[in-house]
């Protein structure tokens, strides 16, 4: 059978592009050499599951991972929730990622310390063949990375992964003290973690954070805006730590940073829109501008607006 070349070109395109579920992940392409995993499947799909009426049946909220492959080495960003419910998981992941990055070095770094981002860390943590980039100061006194293959970030720092792949490491703190986002330069990228929120709104634990938070927002703006880091910024795409809680939004922009600029404006003038939420005691507000949401505090928010 012959293939009319377009078509092939069309199967090759879209070959590329579709999900492919190994285990209990699925590995979504982003562009090659690009990829995110979440720890769904069509058996325990992401976010609330319903039935054919409509009736809540269950809950994954699950979180992603991103692999980047350079020519020389590969950066793994994240380690998903700790997955129980497919006893593959270890295995699976391990045999993904081998297969994504073939004989190249494999680097770890992680957003933030929080446990769905660093569950799967078993599948890798005894391999001495990798090693961890870790912004260290987010894990002290929660040391969980043997601390031979451990090369601290300190600060902003970047890591060259050969053929032109690139990640630079910038921090973003506010929903935890030394959140760090990862650049892939030059192809207008960003993984983010939770340190934006994903959509569904970034949440802030304490004054302090929504203090570091406002800094962090504007940083971020200047830092791609400045010439020099080559982000474009109208075609800049955000990745955060739990892709599915972008709702129906298609994808996290520069427009969703610049909102979140303009909600904290608003709030410290008193006209964000507030909706009550109930996510423990401390998270009673969400504080919504355009598509930016922060889930936060009712009366650390007056606060603020009196400083
Ligand atoms: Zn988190």
């Amino acid at each position: 059978m012959k293939f009319h070349p377009v078509l092939l070109l069309l199967l090759v395109t879209t070959g590329l592009a579709q999900p492919r579920e190994v285990g209990p992940f699925t590995v979504h392409p982003i562009i090659p050499g690009v990829m995110r995993i979440e720890d769904a499947n069509r058996s325990n799909p992401a976010g609330i599951q319903r039935d054919a009426q409509g009736a809540v049946t269950g809950f994954n909220n699950c979180s992603d991972m991103y692999l980047l492959v350079g020519r020389e080495r590969a950066l793994l960003i994240d380690l998903s929730n700790a997955i129980k419910w497919d006893d593959s998981a270890v295995a699976s992941l391990q045999s993904l990622v081998g297969e994504a990055i073939g004989a190249r070095k494999l680097h770890i770094a992680i957003t933030h310390y929080h446990g769905d981002h660093t569950g799967m860390l078993p599948a890798f943590r005894d391999n001495p063949a990798v090693t961890f980039w870790i912004q260290t100061d987010e894990f002290k006194g929660r040391e969980i990375f043997p601390p031979e293959r451990t090369v601290p970030i300190g600060g902003d720092s970047s890591l060259d992964l050969g053929g032109g792949f690139v990640v630079e490491a910038l921090k973003i703190p506010g929903h935890t003290d030394h959140s760090t986002a990862y650049f892939l330069r030059g192809k207008n990228l960003v993984f983010t973690g939770d340190g934006l929120g994903s959509g569904n709104g970034v949440w802030i634990f304490s004054a302090e954070g929504f203090a570091q938070y406002r800094r962090t927002v504007d940083r971020l703006i200047t830092h791609i805006r400045t010439p020099a880091n080559g982000i474009d910024e109208s075609r800049l795409v955000i990745f955060g730590g739990h892709h599915w809680q972008k709702r129906e939004k298609e994808k996290l922009t520069m427009q969703y940073l610049l909102d979140m600029q303009k909600l904290i404006a608003d709030i410290k003038a008193g006209t964000a829109r507030e909706e009550r939420v109930t996510f423990g005691p401390y998270l009673n507000t969400n504080f919504i501008s355009g598509e930016a949401t922060i889930t936060w505090n009712k009366a650390d928010a007056e606060k603020f607006r009196a400083e």
